[in-house]
């Protein structure tokens, strides 16, 4: 008679094998080969040399992505959200007012973040599709004196490639540390962390990168790095904890590096095998070949008489592009249609374009035109096979 009250679950002793699809939907993208490889590689200590060294590199790869010379430069473990909350959590105290642009569901929840650690939240909002120009940034900076200012460069639930120009001048006059979320965007479309004056930059690595999910790069300028070390409040979380993070990835003056967490090792393996892909494409190689494909896709949409999201066409984004639900369709029969007949994950709408859109991602190593005749053959035939209302 076993002791045990829960039996072996039946379903583990089947194999799980992990089909081929493409992953043409806002992220997670594909992995190529090369970076599968990388994180086949036998598993090492967290503070063995060779993982180190590792990090050391990841921390190169991510201050040439971002165009950064901050010292404080490391990868979170994590997805885009810890780095999220690193930034939040750790550049802004209990009581103090932010400011959040708010252009889709990134700006919702980094308000929500900044309300859950009692920050003094404030909006500026502009209609889904849109975003703020920069009198309204600095009429709000003005206004409520914020500590920081969040902003979303490439709004993937809505699909907007936010201008960027200007916006750190404007905090830095009003005394406010300018956070950026580039997940969807990091490698996709420019971006110049130090030239721009962005105090605190994070991505993830399964847009651009085509990294597994779990890794979020993440970088502090000086400026910000002043805050969060001077805080009179430890941060509310300990595992997002700068000081701690920055000494783990050998960013501070400490003569050795403390054990914090066990770090994902395989996940720096291909996180570093990513940013040495990017590195040999060339940063601005790789901006080019989104704008370029994006341009090419759009204009196969529009001429397949579908309609984009986004009207400004300086504001797409690059790397997800939003497409006006076909009138008549059921979206979700169309994403189930190319599923099923092409393997093609494409998404729907996600928080203000919830049932408005259809969303594709087109990112790395998923980004060239094969990959849109692809998309635009099975949209194309999802148009003529799926239902349409009359009404
Ligand atoms: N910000 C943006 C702009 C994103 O597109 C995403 C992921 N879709 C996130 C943050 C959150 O990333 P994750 O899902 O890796 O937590």
């Amino acid at each position: 008679m076993s002791s045990l009250s829960v039996p072996p679950p039946q379903c583990l002793l089947k194999p799980f094998v992990s089909p081929q699809r493409y992953m043409f939907g806002p992220g997670p993208s594909n992995v190529p080969p090369r970076v599968l490889a990388a994180g086949s590689q036998p598993i090492l200590g967290h503070m063995h040399p060779e993982v180190l060294e590792v990090m050391d590199d990841i921390k190169s790869g991510i201050q040439y992505a971002f165009q950064t010379q901050n010292r404080v430069t490391l990868a979170v473990s994590g997805p885009g959200h810890a780095a999220m909350e690193c930034a939040i959590f750790n550049t802004v105290e209990p009581g103090e007012s932010v400011l959040i642009a708010v252009n889709g569901i990134w700006g919702e929840r980094a308000a929500d973040m900044a309300e859950r650690i009692g920050a003094k939240v404030n909006t500026v909002i502009a209609p889904a599709g849109g975003y703020v120009t920069n009198e309204e940034i600095e009429k709000a900076l003005a206004l409520h004196r914020p500590v920081m200012f969040f902003l979303t460069h490439g709004e993937s639930s809505t699909g907007v490639l936010h201008p960027i120009d200007g916006i750190g001048e404007l905090c830095h006059k009003h005394n406010c540390l300018f956070v950026v979320d580039s997940v969807a965007s990091m490698g996709g479309a420019p971006l110049y962390m130090d030239k721009q004056g962005i105090d605190v930059l994070y991505t993830g690595s399964q847009k651009v990168l085509n990294s597994p999910p779990g890794t979020a790069p993440i970088s502090f300028s000086e400026k910000a790095c002043e805050k969060v070390f001077n805080r009179k409040t430890k941060p509310v979380s300990f595992f997002l904890d700068l000081s701690w993070l920055a000494n783990y990835w050998g960013c501070d003056d400490k003569p050795s590096r403390m054990y914090h967490h066990t770090g994902p090792i395989t996940g720096l393996f291909t996180l570093r095998e990513s940013l040495a892909i990017l590195t040999e494409t060339g940063l601005e190689d790789s901006w080019r070949r989104h704008q370029e494909v994006a341009e090419y896709f759009h204009k196969g949409l529009e001429e397949m008489g579908l309609k984009l999201f986004v009207q400004d066409k300086k504001a797409r984004l690059p790397t997800v592009t939003t497409i006006l639900a076909p009138s008549g369709y059921d979206w979700r029969e169309i994403t189930a249609y190319i599923m099923k007949t092409y393997n093609i994950e494409i998404s729907g709408g996600l928080g203000p374009s919830s049932g408005m859109v259809l969303r594709v991602g087109l990112m790395g190593c998923n980004c060239s035109k094969t990959s849109v005749d692809m998309v635009l053959e099975a949209l194309a035939d999802a148009l003529k096979h799926c239902h349409k209302s009359k009404v």
